[in-house]
């Protein structure tokens, strides 16, 4: 059976507090030459995973912010499934990512910058509509956008530079 929360229930007064939250992830990231992409997953107010992009010094593919803010949310409350949390990431996530929410039965998904060429919440489709998916996600973006969107154009262009 499809549940579908209401929205009366969606409290969007931390939102930007935990977006902060996510830059400061992505910005140990950064740090690491990873591309800098921060997330935390927050449950009942309580952020109970947090995770940044760190595919190249993890030798994992999988290891996108989402993912390891999910899995150590997961492991945090004992549970493989994380019903009525929010997850919070500074850019729009791509379709490996989605796929996990969905199954992770997170409620709600809130991003910052738009990823216009991978994302698959608004970008290159709305992932999320589909339905043949057993669970609705809510979701929006554009929380800090401006401020997500600078760490990484930051990011690339010290990259680029560093390349000349
Ligand atoms: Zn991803």
């Amino acid at each position: 059976m499809r549940q579908i929360r209401p929205a009366a229930i969606i409290d969007r007064s931390r939102d930007q507090d935990f977006m902060r939250e996510a830059l400061a992830l992505a910005a140990q990231g950064a740090a690491l030459g990873e591309v800098p992409v921060g997330a935390v997953l927050v449950q009942d107010g309580e952020i109970i995973g947090r995770g940044f992009n760190c595919p190249i010094s993890g030798s994992d593919p999988s290891a996108h912010a989402e993912m390891v803010a999910i899995r150590a949310a997961a492991q945090a409350v004992n549970n493989y499934r994380l019903p009525g949390s929010t997850l919070y990431v500074t850019l729009e996530p791509c379709s490996m990512c989605a796929g996990l929410i969905v199954h992770s039965r997170i409620a709600r998904v809130v991003y910052g910058a738009l990823e216009p060429k991978a994302g698959i919440v608004q970008s290159q489709g709305q992932f999320f509509t589909q339905g043949f998916l057993n669970h609705r996600v809510l979701y929006e973006g554009g929380v800090l956008a401006e401020e997500c969107g600078a760490v990484l154009s930051k990011f690339f262009k010290a990259r680029r530079a560093s390349r000349d």
